[in-house]
C-alpha cells in the first residue's frame, strides 16, 4: 500500500489573512527529486485562475527539518531536490487568502473557506490509491462544515479529515466559522446549513427557519426524481455578502453566496434568487457531479480542458432547478413567472445568438464567459441563459410528443442510470446524451433537434415554445407610446452617466462606444440615468442630438430615436395549459 498523502493548513492567524499550508510526501525518492504542481483552475469554474498568484514563503524540508533546495521550472510547478535516502518531504507555503468568492480560499478573523485546489501544491504522479489526510488547525470557537469525513475527534484545535481519492480531495471544500448552523434530516439523509456573514452581522433566525422549510420542500422534490443518493450529510455553506453573488457545486455540498438582504424579510426578489440558487447547486449533485462530461472524470488542472456540453450542464440545471422550485411548492407560479421574466428580458437584450452557438460558447468559456467585455452581449451568448432556453425547447417538445408523460428530467435520470460516475461506463459526451434522449419514449426523432439546438447560431423560437404551454409574451406596461428609444445600457459612475453596452437595434451603435459619457440629449444635461428617458419624451421617430464625451473630447451626433413602445420589457402572460400542469406537477406522488 502506498503511503497516504498528508495536507496541512493552519487558519489560526485569520487577522493576517495568511493561511499556512503544507503538503507532506513519504519517500522513497529514487529520482532524487520531488515535482509538484499548483492547480491552474477550479473544477466547476471553467477558466484559468492561477491561484498560485497568492502563494508566498515557500520552504521545503526533509524529515529532520533540514532545508531542501527547490526551483520553479515554471510559475505553477516546484521541483525539490531530495537526497535519495530521505524518508519524507514537507513543502510549506503561505496562501494570501484575500479573494472572497465561492471558488477561492478565503480567510479572515471570522471564517475560513478552504478550497483545496486553491490551497495546495499537488505532487505530480502521486499515488492517490490510499487517499489523503487533511489536518486543519482552527481557532477554538470555530466549527468546520464539510462533506469530508472527520477522522476521530479534534485534538488541540486540529481537525483531521479523510479524502479517499484525488477527486474527493479536490472537491472537499471546508468552511469554518462560529456562525449559525442547523442540522435536519430529509428522507433519512442529514442536511446541514451553515451561514457566514462577510461583515459579521447577525442573521434573522426566523428567516433561517423559512429557508430550511423551503429547502426541505426542494430537497424532497429532487429525491422524488433522482432518489436519495447517499446517507452521508449534505452541507450547504451560505455566504451572505454586501453585494456579491455566486455558487459552486460539490458532490455533497455547495457554497452559495448571496447579498445579505436576501435573508431580510420582505426582500422578495432576492429571496427568490437565493431559493433558485440553492436548487440549482443542489441539482448539480447529479447533473455535473454524478453525470459528468468524460473529459472531467479525472480533472487535468494544468491546462484548459474544453467541453462542448457545458450548456447542457448549466442550462439544464437552471431549467430543471427552477421547475423543481415550482413543483415542490417552494415557489408559486407567480414566483416562477417573475424569475422567467428576468431571463426573457436578458435574452431579448442580447444579440450574441446569431454569432455564437451553444457548443462554441461552451468550448470558449475559458476565454469568454468569465472575461466579459463591453462587446460580450453583442457577440457572445451566456450558455447558462441560452442553454436554459434550449433545454426548455427540448423538454417542451418531448412533453408535447408524449402528452406530458416524458420530459428532460427523465432523460437525465436515464443518462445517470447508464453513465453515472462509479458505474461501469461513466461519463458522457454528445453521443451518449443523444442516445439517452432518443431511447426515451417520444424522443426517437429528437436527436436532430438536439444537434441543431447545440450547433446553430440561432436562438430557439421562444414564442412558439411558450404557446405550446399556453403562455404568451406581452409587453410590460410603462412609458408613453410616443417616447423615443436609443438602445443603450447605461450606468451612473462618479456622477456621470456612462454607456455600458448597446442593446439590439440601437441607432447609436456606430456612434457611441461603451465607456462614453452621455453628456446631453437635445441640449438637456444628463446626470442621472432617468434623465435619458425624460429627454426622449415625445421623441419617437424624431431626430435627436446626442452629445457624448470620450477621451476628454466632446462628440455630437444626430440620429432618429426609435419608438420605445417597440422595445418595452416583456413578461409572460396566461395561465398555462394541461401540458404545463403536467411539467410542473410534483413527482412526489409517483415516487
Ligand atoms: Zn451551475
Amino acid at each position: 500500500m502506498p503511503a497516504r498523502l498528508s495536507f496541512h493548513a493552519d487558519a489560526t492567524q485569520g487577522g493576517s489573512r495568511r493561511l499556512l499550508a503544507a503538503v507532506e510526501v513519504q519517500g522513497p525518492f529514487p529520482s532524487g527529486r520531488l515535482d509538484l504542481s499548483f492547480p491552474r483552475w477550479i473544477p466547476g469554474s471553467y477558466t484559468l485562475r492561477d491561484p498560485v498568484q497568492y502563494v508566498d514563503g515557500i520552504e521545503a524540508t526533509d524529515e529532520s527539518g533540514q532545508p531542501l533546495s527547490w526551483q520553479r521550472p515554471d510559475p505553477h510547478r516546484l521541483r525539490v531536490k531530495v537526497p535519495k535516502d530521505a524518508k519524507h518531504v514537507r513543502v510549506q507555503h503561505e496562501v494570501m487568502a484575500l479573494e472572497m468568492t465561492v471558488r477561492s480560499t478565503h480567510l479572515d478573523d471570522g471564517h475560513l473557506h478552504l478550497m483545496p485546489p486553491f490551497t495546495w501544491y499537488l505532487p505530480d504522479n502521486a499515488d492517490w490509491s490510499s487517499g489523503a489526510d487533511i489536518h486543519l488547525h482552527l481557532p477554538d470557537h470555530w466549527a468546520p462544515f464539510t462533506q469530508l469525513h472527520a477522522k476521530g475527534t479534534p485534538t488541540k484545535g486540529t481537525h483531521v479529515f479523510d479524502a479517499p481519492d484525488r477527486d474527493a480531495f479536490l472537491d472537499g471544500i471546508i468552511e469554518a466559522n462560529a456562525g449559525p448552523h442547523r442540522t435536519w434530516d430529509v428522507d433519512g439523509r442529514p442536511h446541514v446549513l451553515n451561514i457566514w456573514d462577510s461583515a459579521g452581522l447577525p442573521v434573522s433566525s426566523a428567516m433561517i427557519d423559512r429557508f430550511v422549510d423551503d429547502a426541505t420542500k426542494i430537497i424532497k422534490e429532487h429525491h422524488a426524481l433522482f432518489g436519495v443518493p447517499t446517507l452521508d450529510p449534505y452541507v450547504t455553506v451560505l455566504h451572505l455578502t454586501d453585494k456579491m453573488r455566486g455558487g459552486l457545486e460539490h458532490l455533497g455540498s455547495q457554497t452559495s453566496m448571496m447579498p445579505r438582504a436576501s435573508m431580510i424579510d420582505g426582500e422578495k426578489a432576492l429571496y427568490r434568487d437565493l431559493i433558485s440558487l440553492f436548487s440549482h447547486e443542489y441539482l448539480h449533485q447529479w447533473n455535473v457531479k454524478r453525470l459528468r462530461p468524460k473529459v472531467y472524470l479525472d480533472y487535468d488542472l494544468s491546462k484548459e480542458v474544453p467541453s462542448p456540453l457545458l450548456w447542457w450542464f448549466e442550462g439544464g440545471t437552471s431549467w430543471l432547478g427552477d421547475l423543481i422550485c415550482l413543483r415542490s411548492g417552494a415557489w408559486t407560479q407567480e414566483d416562477w413567472n417573475e424569475e422567467f421574466n428576468l431571463k426573457v428580458n436578458r435574452h431579448l437584450n442580447r444579440h450574441g445568438a446569431s454569432h455564437e452557438s451553444l457548443v462554441e460558447s461552451s468550448e470558449s468559456a475559458w476565454v469568454h464567459l468569465y472575461k466579459r467585455t463591453a462587446w460580450s452581449s453583442e457577440r457572445r451568448i451566456n450558455y447558462y441563459l441560452e442553454g436554459e432556453f434550449a433545454m426548455m425547447a427540448l423538454d417542451v417538445e418531448l412533453r408535447r410528443r408524449t402528452r406530458g408523460s416524458r420530459g428532460l428530467d427523465d432523460v437525465m435520470v436515464e443518462a445517470l442510470r447508464r453513465h453515472a460516475v462509479g458505474s461501469d461506463d461513466p461519463g458522457v459526451d454528445h453521443r451518449r446524451l443523444r442516445q439517452a434522449l432518443t431511447s426515451m419514449e417520444g424522443g426517437r426523432r429528437l436527436g436532430g433537434m438536439l444537434d441543431e439546438l447545440m450547433t446553430t447560431r440561432k436562438a430557439p423560437p421562444l414564442e412558439a415554445i411558450l404557446s405550446n404551454l399556453g403562455f404568451e409574451l406581452v409587453a410590460k406596461d410603462g412609458g408613453e407610446d410616443h417616447d423615443g428609444w436609443l438602445g443603450l445600457g447605461l450606468q451612473r459612475r462618479q456622477g456621470k452617466v456612462v454607456v455600458t453596452t448597446h442593446l439590439e437595434g440601437s441607432p447609436l451603435r456606430n456612434h457611441v462606444d461603451a465607456g462614453d459619457e452621455v453628456v446631453a440629449i437635445n441640449d438637456r444635461r444628463i446626470t442621472e440615468v432617468k434623465h435619458v428617458k425624460q429627454a426622449l419624451s415625445e421623441c419617437a421617430g424624431r431626430e435627436v442630438q446626442v452629445l457624448t464625451a470620450r477621451e476628454g473630447g466632446l462628440r455630437t451626433c444626430n440620429v432618429e430615436a426609435l419608438p420605445a413602445v417597440d422595445h418595452r420589457k416583456m413578461k409572460i402572460d396566461g395561465k398555462g395549459n394541461v401540458l404545463w400542469r403536467r411539467i410542473t406537477a410534483s413527482r412526489q406522488q409517483d415516487a
